[in-house]
């Protein structure tokens, strides 16, 4: 866990199985973590202003305001009203998406596989408690996705870098509710063909307290600062079809980030582990796959 994780307590957390969608609000100036657990898993993620869900987080604004089309550490993720909601205060790869549009029944059809599980049905599921349909799910910012940008503007997806334990932390700016869905593309280099869980989690920005006498007798206030992980019940109405159901004795195994010897097996610099920069994520760093090929 990194020392800006370790200053913060973490209040709710939620595994989610591919195919399936978590909805949770976060309270500006609280912290949202998004986590690949076994790697390689993208995270479609969209948002809403808790006062009025007609503000929602933009990809469009956001690739505007900032005149870039990847997701930056540092950077400002900003609404429809190009109001700030987010801000990306860490990023253990620094390679994301915010170009291609959620996976949905169409794509699948097309794919030849009709009724396959997809992001934008599971992410209307999370957010019917909002009254937000199917067609208000804006375009999300896809957390892990690697997309290749070649020299005329030619999109390509590929494996996503990530790896275990990977990460992004972004600070909410307002409040809102956010959804997030472990995306179950399992017919392209998506999410590498083998879908996994994904772990979020909501962390309020002071560090978990000491246990005084004071604190002790107030059992209420105490409760509300913890709470234990929490695995989802097992949804019987999750019908991922042909996405490989996880193991889940790996999703318990694999909180950690994978140690530099993995990484170095993957190609990735030995020095990952060690090497988390203040101003540059650790694994765009020698990654040729960091390399955007810029339009003239
Ligand atoms: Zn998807």
């Amino acid at each position: 866990m990194s020392d800006l994780l370790n200053e913060k307590t973490p209040i709710k957390s939620r595994h989610i199985r591919p195919g399936q969608g978590e909805a949770v609000e976060v309270k500006a100036g609280q912290f949202l973590q998004i986590e690949t657990l076994q790697g390689k898993q993208v995270a479609d993620f969209v948002a809403f202003s808790l006062d009025d869900t007609g503000e929602f987080l933009s990809t469009a604004a956001t690739r505007s305001t900032n005149g870039n089309i990847v997701p930056q550490l540092g950077m400002t993720l900003y609404s429809n009203r190009r109001e700030p909601m987010f801000e990306i205060v860490e990023d253990t790869v620094g390679r994301h998406d915010m170009l291609y549009a959620c996976c949905d029944p169409v794509r699948y059809e097309k794919l030849g596989a009709p009724g396959h599980a997809n992001c934008r049905e599971a992410l209307t599921a999370s957010l019917v408690g909002y009254g937000i349909g199917y067609d208000r799910i804006p375009d999300p910012i896809n957390w892990f996705m690697t997309v290749s940008i070649q020299q005329r503007g030619e999109l390509e997806i590929r494996e996503p870098i990530a790896e275990a334990g990977d990460y992004v932390l972004v600070k909410a700016l307002k409040d809102v509710v956010a959804a997030v869905s472990a995306c179950p593309q399992d017919l392209t280099p998506t999410n590498a063909e083998h879908p996994t869980n994904l772990r979020v989690r909501v962390f309020r920005d002071e560090p978990l307290p000491a246990m005084t006498m004071r604190e002790a007798s107030q059992p209420v206030a105490e409760a509300e600062i913890v709470v234990a992980e929490v695995v989802e019940p097992e949804p019987a109405e999750a019908a991922v079809e042909a996405a490989p159901e996880p193991e889940p004795a790996t999703v318990e195994a694999a909180p950690e980030p994978a140690p530099a010897t993995e990484a170095a097996e993957q190609g990735a610099p030995s020095t990952v582990a060690s090497s988390h920069g203040p101003s540059r994520p650790a694994r765009l760093r020698d990654t040729a796959e960091a390399t955007v090929v810029r339009v003239e």
